[in-house]
């Protein structure tokens, strides 16, 4: 029977010097075609490598004809024979490198059409074409690296939990909408007019169900849905490895994630990460780093400034102290090849105004004293501020005051993440830290009343049990965050499984009981059926992915990711459907 076509036998990455005089056929794309008269090379890529193929000068006419028509990306088989390159054309860069196939028969198996863009090792074409012409730009050596590197960090998670007899369980991706911070997809059900499923913002009360069902280590790799307006490297659907075990203590998922991140850099990276990570509170995260997902790849500590401010004769730093307010200083350090200018200066305030800073206070340290901005102020005191904050000769002292004491923390760590990348202080390698107390609860200013700061089933500390209505600013949760480099890799916390102080929960997030019976109903009655103590975890995976790339896009980590406007370029979608389904959906558009 005739073929179909000329099967591979080998892949573009395989062949070696060992192979020489084996007959083999090839198949892949046409990656590079350079012609030397009747001598024709031909790069041809797959998946695996990159092998050359020569059609020398002694080739039949048809062959040659062949190879002469042949353009970019033509998808060929290539049947040849194995031969090493003479010793000066031997390429070192190129894991075939040591051979070349000669080709006896050619066969274009398709033909390509103009590209979009070339197909290389990184693609720079414009995002929205790159994502118009996604199946192309995966093509590209970089994406086709980072896809494969995304299969060997899930498959290196999935072999931890399968070897510490966790199961995997999916859960439901079409379920009752029971909105956990973010907005719900809705799904319109077309058997039940008037109702709709949500798609998961996350597993969360399912793999609570699955600790009162005893299945208390669970997994998954699961798909997570947010209806959010486009913002920065958001993405409507993501990854997570969501994560659930009983009889926990906070302790217990800590170590664990511990023990996984070991396991999956070693086996991914081959590098060795501390067997347990760094651990801050919230509050000193805040506080020293002004963020609660600090990048600890450089110090560049905050401090506070109040001991030598108080006595200034700035008025915005002595009254914001005296209404209870911060202020707080960082020491931009003297650096080679960069000035303190006053443009630059204006840069840093800019950034510490969008975290409500009203401003930036600087002064220079020249000659063993301070110089220019706020100097003045500190008339006098000239030796105590050095002393003080330990600048030296060609730092700047860099002040943020603030009456919030939260606003003053995040508006000076912004200052403190520009100079780190400014000043080149960023660290290569991986910087994990635990951030753990977190206030339970955050005041929404805009709704006017209190709401969970990460979901409302996270377990107060015990000792604020007593408190929780009086005072729930104070409360802090048994809450925790895993942060890898400046980026938030996962959250978690224990969980309340007990019903009354559940309620009590929902209550003080101005959810009355009417409400969360009919939302959280199924949870608050599967918690009448001895509900184990329990507590998870739920890392991001197309985070982990980005970090381990060493990319700055979690798109670069997705196959086929939405735009920034939350569009998909390639089968454009959101689309608009047909009349008969949205009547079988019961529907209508409101213009
Ligand atoms: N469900 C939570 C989230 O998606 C994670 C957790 O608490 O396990 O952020």
């Amino acid at each position: 029977m005739e073929e179909a076509f000329m099967q591979r036998t080998a892949t573009c990455g395989s062949l070696r010097a060992a192979d020489e005089g084996k007959t083999v056929v090839l198949n892949g794309w046409v990656h590079r075609d350079r012609n030397h008269g009747a001598l024709h090379f031909i790069n041809l890529r797959d998946r695996y490598g990159m092998t050359q193929v020569v059609v020398d000068d002694d080739a039949s006419e048809a062959l040659q004809k062949v190879a002469g028509e042949l353009k970019l990306e033509y998808c060929i088989a290539v049947k040849g024979i194995v031969r090493r390159r003479p010793d000066d054309m031997v390429n070192p860069d190129m894991a075939t490198g040591e051979i070349e196939v000669k080709a006896e028969r050619i066969d274009v198996l398709s033909k390509c059409d103009v590209l979009p863009f070339m197909i290389e090792e990184e693609n720079n074409a414009r995002e929205d074409l790159r994502l118009r012409y996604r199946y192309l730009d995966l093509r590209s050596g970089g994406m086709q690296k980072r896809i494969a590197l995304r299969h060997e960090i899930i498959k290196a998670i999935r072999e931890y939990f399968y070897k510490t007899d966790f199961l995997e369980i999916e859960t439901p991706t079409l379920i009752r909408s029971t909105p956990e911070g973010a907005r719900d997809f809705l799904v319109p059900s077309r058997i039940y007019p008037g109702k709709f499923f949500a798609l998961p913002q996350s597993p969360q009360l399912y793999k609570q169900l699955l600790m009162v069902s005893g299945f208390d280590k669970y997994f998954q790799i699961a798909r997570c849905y947010r209806d959010e307006d486009p913002r920065g490297d958001r993405q409507l659907e993501f990854t997570q490895l969501d994560v659930e075990m009983s009889y926990v203590r906070r302790d217990d998922v800590l170590e664990l994630m511990e023990d996984l991140f070991n396991d999956v850099f070693r086996k991914v990276l081959n590098v060795t990460l501390p067997a347990h990570f760094r651990r801050l509170s919230y509050h000193d995260a805040m506080n020293t780093y002004g963020s609660d997902k600090p990048d600890l790849r450089f110090g560049l500590e905050m401090h506070d400034a109040s001991s030598f401010a108080a006595r200034s004769t700035f008025n915005a730093f002595t009254e914001t102290l005296a209404a209870g307010g911060a202020v707080k200083y960082i020491v931009a350090p003297k650096t080679e090849g960069h000035d303190y200018t006053r443009k630059y200066l204006g840069e840093l305030e800019s950034a510490a105004k969008i975290y409500g800073a009203h401003g930036m206070a600087w002064m220079k340290v020249e000659n063993g004293t301070i110089s220019g901005g706020v100097s003045k102020f500190f008339a006098g005191m000239e030796k105590e501020v050095i002393e003080a904050t330990g600048a030296k000769d060609g730092d700047v002292i860099l002040l943020v005051a603030h009456s919030d004491w939260k606003k003053c923390c995040t508006s000076l760590g912004a200052v403190r993440s520009r100079l780190g990348a400014d000043l080149g202080l960023i660290k290569d390698g991986y910087e994990f830290c635990w951030i753990i107390d977190f206030p339970l609860f955050e005041y929404n200013e805009d709704e006017g009343h209190w709401e969970a700061a990460h979901h409302m089933f996270s377990m107060p500390q015990v000792e604020y049990l007593d408190t929780l209505e009086s005072d729930p600013g104070s409360v802090k949760g048994d809450l925790y965050d895993l942060v890898l480099n400046g980026y938030e890799l996962a959250s978690g916390s224990i969980r309340i499984h007990d019903v009354e102080l559940q309620k009590r929960i929902f209550r003080i997030c101005n959810i009355p009981d009417e409400v969360s019976k009919e939302r959280f109903g199924f949870l608050l009655d599967a918690f009448r059926f001895s509900p184990p103590p329990h507590g998870g975890i739920a890392p991001g995976i197309d985070r982990l992915c980005m970090i381990i790339a060493n990319k700055e896009s979690i798109k670069e980590v997705i196959a086929f990711p939405k735009n920034t406007a939350a569009l998909s370029p390639m089968d454009d979608s959101p689309s608009p459907v047909e009349q008969k389904q949205l009547d079988e959906l019961h529907l209508a558009i409101k213009e």
